[in-house]
């Protein structure tokens, strides 16, 4: 069985996006872990387990009336595991806790409304893990990459969604944001997958091949997500992905870490135990 001894720091401080340059990103590393992949597999096997624990802690908190809950925004380009983030690693917990959302292109209703609007109505309730498979983030990626809007529209709004997260936390949300990175290289390799095999069909965008035209202005509009949004209240980590099996543990770990943080207990029992035993030993 591979030990926690596996990592020579702990995942908050390998992958930290302090200091990040996005161009520079080595995307096949695997910071702070010295494993391979066997060994990660095997460490992740062990660590759902504390994660599903420690999930339940939150979820039977939220049943008792505890406001406090998580959030995983997931950002990265097409490919990059966000997918797989959410079936292998939130896939472990009991669905019953996990509020997950998608934000695709906005809707006719959706562009109505000010960009934060479709992302308030997804925020997890108490209790809850929420999971954001792209997220308000997207409002001054893409925007920014297509000039979906002005300059000094999306420019406002690295100021705004601040603002916004940190309300997010003084009402109770442990935050946790993950830039996930692959190399153009992978990228090809994956979409050339969806392209060969019939069960990934269905992943298929004409559209991302397009993009990948505008790698470099991705790679400005992500640094500048970093420079911007990274705060101490709701931090960025930077995971590199070509390793789908890194990626996978890697958010497993900065899941425990939040939730550890948050230092929960069981929550009491609202009725007396005694007298409820006795009872149940008489039915
Ligand atoms: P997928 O995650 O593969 O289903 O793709 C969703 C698509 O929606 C991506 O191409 C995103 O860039 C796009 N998208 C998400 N949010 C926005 C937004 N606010 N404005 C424009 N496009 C968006
Ligand atoms: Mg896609």
């Amino acid at each position: 069985m591979a030990k926690a001894t596996s990592w020579s720091k702990p995942v908050t401080k390998a992958l930290r996006a302090e200091g990040v340059r996005v161009r520079d990103i080595d995307t096949a590393a695997t910071p702070g872990f010295k494993g391979d992949k066997k060994a990660g597999e095997a460490l992740l096997a062990d660590r759902a387990e504390v994660l599903s624990d420690l999930q339940e802690k939150l979820y039977a908190n939220g049943r008792s009336g505890d406001t406090r809950s998580v959030l995983l925004v997931l950002q990265g380009m097409d490919t990059a595991g966000k997918g797989g983030i959410v079936r292998h690693v939130i896939g472990s917990v009991d669905p019953q806790g996990v509020d997950h959302a998608a934000f695709g292109v906005p809707t006719a209703e959706e562009r109505k409304h000010h960009y934060l609007w479709r992302i308030r109505k997804k925020l997890p309730r108490g209790g809850q893990i929420g999971v954001f498979d792209r997220s308000h983030y997207e409002d001054v990626l893409v925007v920014r990459v297509h000039d979906l809007v002005a300059p000094d529209v999306w420019g406002k709004r690295y100021d705004e969604i601040n603002k916004f997260e940190r309300k997010l936390v003084d009402d109770g949300t442990t935050i946790l944001k993950v830039a996930m990175f692959v190399s153009l290289d992978e990228q090809k390799k994956r979409l050339q997958q969806r392209l060969d095999r019939p069960d990934k069909y269905w992943k298929f965008n004409p559209g991302d091949i397009d993009e990948r035209a505008f790698w470099p202005q991705y790679q400005e509009a992500y640094q500048a997500v970093l420079d911007r949004t990274d705060t101490e209240y709701a931090p960025w980590y930077v995971l590199p992905c070509d390793h789908k099996w890194y990626a996978r543990l890697a958010v497993t770990e900065l899941l425990i870490d939040a939730l550890q943080s948050i230092k929960l207990d069981w929550p009491p029992a609202d009725f007396d135990i005694d007298e409820q035993k006795k009872r149940l030993a008489k039915a």
